[in-house]
């Protein structure tokens, strides 16, 4: 081969080389573009294999959905038992240490905060309700069915951490009277205004 035929393989080869890298910046660039994972690219199958468990993963973790069951218990607190329910398993009201089913905790502190906002003050005096605090309030305050204001150890809505005893002076009693429903708070216990179940009519 003569030196002009070496050179003219050289410039074709040097041609090839530039064709090539401008066809692999394309595709590079194409792929950067791309949303999906080029399946036909080097290490396609452990970049597609790491993407899907990465969108799986991403995907898996929906709004949590809350449900009641048939007896209107929290279904996520049913296995508990009344009053048995671990503290990591109830929500707290606002920046206050009393605890609640979390739709509950929730719907009482925007309850409480709109309340604030209209000039009323609600306080909480109790809430959640361990199976032995409420032994003591029967205690001290007698059974419900015998005249008394506590419900039987076991059966309290405050065991399953769906009701609120509220601090109401006349006003922000008229309020819950008015506006408690909307949050899903009702006042179902005669001889106590203060006690206010969770019974939500959507969640
Ligand atoms: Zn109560």
């Amino acid at each position: 081969m003569g030196i002009e035929a070496v050179n003219s393989r050289i410039a074709d080869i040097q041609g090839r080389i530039i064709a090539m890298q401008t066809q692999q910046a394309a595709a590079t660039k194409a792929a950067a573009a791309s949303t999906t994972t080029p399946v036909a690219s080097g290490d396609s199958f452990a970049t597609a294999l790491a993407d899907a468990m990465g969108s799986q993963s991403s995907a898996a973790a929906p709004a949590k959905s809350y449900s009641l069951n048939s007896k209107g218990i929290p279904t996520e607190l049913a296995g508990y038992g009344n009053g048995k329910i671990p503290a990591t398993a109830l929500q707290r009201v606002g920046d206050t240490n009393h605890k609640l089913w979390a739709p509950a905790a929730e719907s009482l502190n925007r309850m409480v905060s709109d309340a604030k906002a209209q000039g009323v003050t609600i306080g909480i005096t109790d809430s959640y309700r361990s199976y032995a605090e409420q032994v003591d309030v029967a205690r001290r305050k007698g059974l419900y069915s015998q005249g008394g204001l506590a419900a039987k150890p076991g059966t309290s809505e405050h065991g399953w951490g769906m009701a609120t005893d509220l601090d109401l002076n006349n006003k922000a009693q008229a309020w819950m009277r008015a506006n408690g429903e909307k949050y899903g708070f009702v006042e179902n216990t005669p001889r106590e205004p203060w006690h206010w179940a969770f019974k939500p009519k959507s969640l």
